[in-house]
């Protein structure tokens, strides 16, 4: 069994984004800047974000944290995104979901300038990916793809079985697998709460993607021998023994399913690490873009 790291896959990443950043400052150009909005003082939002704003210190990028508080107005949020989408200086802007009851996410993600849209949400992104046309790929999903790719994973002719539709990982991750492309051209089986015999249908899959958000859901008897298992949960789970009151589980019983997989992610030290190196790429990308390179 290959334990798919995300530590040793991130840091390869990381290392290329922050080559490439060096690189732009010897010639004398600027750094490229991610703004990042958070909205309300949720405890796994706040992890999230100060992970994101940390990363891109680390690859020698610039980045600006608004916070602003829970009860904020949705037009106030929107009078933000417009500022930065008008800020020549800022290259990516994301704002951190889930947001307060008073807010709509979805104008949110439709008020970003999409040629900085770096978490790939805007309805303009998703019809590109759709299309197969270049796009910011939504991060989670990216960084599965790059984690692919850099494991050697092959994709083509495997069945791929996902768990979860949700626009940020389940759908995206469905299109990119299924797509024409080198870690993509598998058959995929998109699953979700009304999909009958989920067991039955996992146990055909040569790649599971579990996206669901149910801590441990997908157990050995759900896994075919020498399948390759990509775990995407992420959900803090009540642990009286554990220093912050909580631990962290995925979608998959690691401890019980790791040994018939030919490849497994652990959680954590997996997809959430590639996560932040899909969004870096993207943030160069969208600097890329903004500056004609
Ligand atoms: P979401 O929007 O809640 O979507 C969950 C999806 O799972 C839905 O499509 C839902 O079906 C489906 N589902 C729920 N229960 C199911 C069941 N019993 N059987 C089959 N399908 C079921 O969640 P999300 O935003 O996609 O996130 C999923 C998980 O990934 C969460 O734990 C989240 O924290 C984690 N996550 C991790 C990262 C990372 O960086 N590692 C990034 C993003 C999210 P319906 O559509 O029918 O409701």
């Amino acid at each position: 069994m290959l334990l798919l790291d995300g530590k040793t896959a991130s840091a390869a990443v990381k290392n290329e984004i922050r080559e490439e950043t060096l690189q732009l400052l010897a010639a004398g150009k600027r750094a490229p800047h991610l703004a990042a909005i958070l909205v309300g003082t949720n405890g796994a939002s706040e992890t999230y974000v100060a992970s994101k704003v940390k990363n891109c210190e680390e690859v020698g990028f610039r980045s600006t944290l608004i916070r602003m508080d829970a009860d904020v107005a949705e037009a106030e949020l929107l009078d933000a995104i417009a500022r930065l989408n008008a800020d020549p200086e800022v290259d990516g802007i994301l704002v951190q979901l889930p947001l307060p009851k008073q807010i709509s996410e979805q104008k949110v993600i439709e008020a970003i300038d999409p040629d900085k849209d770096v978490d790939g949400f805007h309805p303009s992104s998703a019809g590109k990916l759709v299309q197969g046309l270049p796009s910011f790929i939504p991060a989670t999903p990216y960084g599965i793809m790059l984690m692919l790719e850099l494991f050697d994973i092959t994709t083509k002719g495997k069945h791929a079985v996902v768990i979860g539709r949700s626009n940020i990982v389940g759908r995206p991750m469905s299109i990119l697998l299924s797509s024409n492309q080198k870690r993509g051209n598998c058959t995929v089986t998109i699953c979700h709460s009304h999909t009958p015999n989920l067991q039955e249908i996992c146990l055909q899959a040569d790649i599971i993607v579990a996206a669901l958000g149910r801590p441990e859901f997908v157990k050995a008897d759900m896994v075919k021998e020498g399948a390759v298992v990509i775990d995407v949960g992420i959900t803090r789970v009540d642990d009286p023994t554990a220093k912050k009151g909580f631990r962290i589980k995925g979608d998959v019983a690691f401890a019980e399913v790791a040994p018939k997989t030919s490849a497994i992610t652990p959680v954590p030290g997996g997809v959430g690490l590639m996560t932040i190196a899909g969004l870096l790429k993207n943030t160069l990308q969208a600097y890329k873009q903004n500056h004609a390179i």
